[in-house]
């Protein structure tokens, strides 16, 4: 440690020499410059690293140690991608995989932002370091990432599958990092989800772009969705972006599955409300606005509704849609809402009426209300694979055309897309009931049928 302002909007830039017995080796953030015997000191040597670009100061971070590195014959300067570990790890080829694997994942992750991660600052690197006995799983120190040994390491014999996959969605985690988080730096901890929303999202979907046979893209549905509702379920959860926050207690407590599981879903849901492409877009304005600075949630929703606007995404929603608010109505309150849906199916007309879901009571009686996209399937109509949302739903009680008259099911929330729970009339339920113990079970997307058991 040193003395600092320990606070991530007081970026700075960093010259780190290292003092380190001969024996050892040193790393830190950025490729090394020098290293020469120490003046009046026998068996020391100083190492000198480049200057880091602007950076927070969290982001920091120096190792001495006795290590190997996969890359120990590329030219210092010259370093892009290595792994370090203990020697016999190195050794005994476990640090292959997070060495294929992360440059892959890197690449994906510099196209997908339109930002070249070795061409945001030249003096950058990328080391991923395995460390025995370390007490957080991983951390995006940036060009010096650091892993619990069984978070990195992998040897084709001892370890299993789950266990790769760990490895890659962790690695895909920690390098969305690089972009969000260390590059455009959450401007203080009470709007953390600007930093682990994203992390949490692209450690899933990254993962899938890459290592498209793990199933990550399935298991987003169960692991993120459905446990950010449940903590989102309790009698008081934290709005994500928090004002308020100040002691170390109160910035720990915003290290929660909210902040994590719910930013990483409702970024989900607004990408399906803008399309992936004019989505990614948006974000990439957002980056390259903001980059070597911090950013305010405000700051992303404009990015994201200036891409909107320019791509027409969201003309079908009328001229009284912001996504400003919409983004606003998901983040500065607590909670998500339980969409009730009453069908009247001689007519077609489906009421929908939104209230805050509590997990003790039910339902909330605290009138909050959200902007809500929704879209829908029925019998006659089984597309699940459309999940741009077809109606916004602003007020307390809606109505939205079914499209159809006469008995048949109708299910909300297309893939889960949408960040809310669903209920039914008990006579659609019925009609809902029977579709599932018939043939029409397959017609309704696999996420939906798990959304519904988690409903
Ligand atoms: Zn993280």
């Amino acid at each position: 440690a040193f003395p600092c302002y320990d606070e991530p909007s007081f970026k700075a830039t960093f010259d780190i020499t290292l003092r380190r017995p001969k024996a050892y080796r040193s790393w830190s953030n950025t490729k090394l410059k020098s290293s020469d015997a120490t003046v009046n000191i026998e068996n020391y040597m100083d190492d000198v690293f480049y200057t880091t670009p602007v950076m927070s100061t969290y982001l920091i971070a120096i190792i001495v140690a006795e290590y190997k590195s996969l890359e120990d014959n590329a030219i210092p300067q010259q370093l892009k991608y290595e792994v370090i570990a203990r020697p016999d790890a190195i050794d005994n080829g476990q640090g292959q995989y997070a060495y294929d694997v992360g440059q892959k994942l890197l690449a994906e992750m510099s196209d997908h932002t339109g930002l070249d991660f070795y061409e945001v600052d030249a003096n950058l690197k990328m080391t991923q370091a395995a460390i025995p006995d370390f007490s957080a799983g991983a951390m995006e120190n940036w060009g010096l990432l650091t892993y619990r040994e069984a978070y990195l390491m992998y040897d084709e014999k001892q370890t299993n599958y789950n266990s790769k996959q760990l490895i890659a969605y962790i690695l895909s985690h920690e390098i969305a990092h690089m972009w969000f988080g260390n590059l455009v730096t959450c401007d203080w901890w009470d709007v953390l989800w600007l930093n682990e929303g994203f992390a949490r999202y692209y450690q899933y979907f990254l993962t899938n772009a890459v290592e498209t046979e793990m199933g990550f893209e399935t298991r987003f549905i169960t692991e993120q969705v459905h446990t950010a509702l449940l903590a989102d379920a309790a009698n008081n959860p934290h709005p994500l972006t928090n004002p308020g926050v100040g002691s170390p207690a109160q910035v720990s407590g915003m290290f929660s599955t909210l902040s994590y599981n719910k930013g990483a879903s409702l970024i989900r849901m607004t990408e399906h409300l803008l399309g992936y492409n004019v989505h990614r877009e948006g974000l990439r304005k957002y980056i390259s606005d903001f980059k070597f600075k911090t950013a305010l949630p405000i700051n992303l929703f404009e990015s994201l509704e200036a891409a909107a606007k320019e791509a027409g995404a969201l003309a079908e929603y009328g001229p009284n849609f912001s996504l400003v608010e919409y983004y606003k109505s998901w983040t500065e309150q607590g909670s998500a809402p339980v969409l009730f849906v009453e069908v009247n199916h001689q007519t077609g007309d489906m009421t929908v009426t939104q209230q805050r879901f509590n997990i003790n009571t039910g339902m909330s009686t605290s009138n909050s209300l959200w902007i809500v996209p929704v879209s829908f399937a029925t019998a006659s109509k089984p597309d699940f694979t459309n999940t741009k949302p077809t109606h916004i739903l602003s007020a307390t009680a809606n109505v939205i055309p079914r499209g159809s008259q006469g008995d048949e099911w109708v299910i909300f929330n297309i893939q889960q897309t949408g960040y809310y729970r669903v209920n039914y009339d008990s006579y659609t339920w019925d009609l809902i009931i029977r579709a599932l113990r018939g043939e029409d079970r397959i017609k309704i997307h696999p996420y939906n049928r798990a959304q519904i058991v988690n409903d």
